[in-house]
């Protein structure tokens, strides 16, 4: 069942939203070689407490943190640890969700430890496209669209690269739960599923492989890597669709929250 929210319910997911977009823009400037995966979750938790929301993963059917942690070939749901010491060249995605007044936000981001002249350029081609993946699916997030037509703006931009567009995890919506319907899938033909109406929260998440799309899972039961041990991205935001366009609740200082309005405005 698709929960729709109200206008005043988009704004109070705002906030969950903002507090999401600060924690990452915090921890981006805590990542670097040397740097343990445990010691971005300790500085994680702070954060999200520190603005009143708490931490939506830690104890979500037993997630142990409040950051999912990725290194390299891990695609999502890493566990924070102390042994694991990000080196420089290194993919870290992290995936964060907090709650506020009841509500979620999710979001996730793809870092290269120690900038991107560490890695070579089909690497950062990789987290680039992926990261254009992502913004592609929610510009297509607007009203009186369908819901596969995010789906397949976000495999466009995969699909020219030959990248594995992971098919196992997929965006979802999102609200009083943090997973609610429906599936938003990074894959897919256009004009399908729901319209898109206002009141709609959703969270795109393309994750796409520089192998093939094919997953599994550690056996820490939580940790999903590439089936091939190929390097992974994964980009996420929550956006609402409203009738001013898609609005991205967990956009960071740099990036825009009123995507299309921006493009409108040239
Ligand atoms: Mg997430
Ligand atoms: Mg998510």
């Amino acid at each position: 069942m698709i929960v729709r929210k109200s206008p005043a319910e988009v704004e109070l997911m705002a906030k969950a939203g903002k507090v999401v977009a600060e924690l990452h823009q915090v921890l981006r400037e805590v990542v670097r070689p040397g740097v343990s995966t445990q010691h971005l979750d300790e500085v994680a938790e702070r954060e999200v407490r520190s603005r009143g929301g708490i931490p939506s993963f830690k104890g979500y059917r037993g997630f142990p943190a409040t950051l999912c942690t990725s290194v390299n070939d891990q695609i999502v749901h890493g566990i924070p640890s102390p042994d694991v010491v990000l080196r420089e060249g290194d993919l870290i995605k992290i995936d964060a969700g907090a709650i506020v007044d009841g509500y979620h936000g999710d979001s996730a981001v793809t870092w290269i430890v120690g900038g991107e002249d560490t890695v070579a350029p089909e690497v950062r081609d990789l987290v680039e496209r992926t990261r254009q993946g992502l913004w592609a699916g929610l510009e297509a997030a607007a009203k009186g669209r369908r819901l596969s037509d995010i789906s397949a703006a976000v495999e466009a931009v995969a699909t020219p690269h030959g990248y594995g567009v992971v098919r196992e995890y997929v965006g979802h919506g999102i609200g009083r739960a943090l997973h609610e319907d429906p599936h938003v899938p990074n894959f897919g033909r256009p004009g399908r599923g729901p319209k898109l109406v206002p009141g709609l929260v959703l969270a795109v998440e393309p994750m796409f492989n520089l192998g093939t799309a094919d997953t599994r899972t550690l056996a820490d039961d939580w940790t999903v890597v590439t089936q091939d041990g190929s390097l992974s991205s994964h980009w996420e935001h929550t956006v609402a669709i409203t009738d001013d366009g898609p609005w991205v609740l967990t956009a960071r200082d740099d990036e825009p929250a009123w995507p299309l309005a921006m493009r409108a405005a040239g």
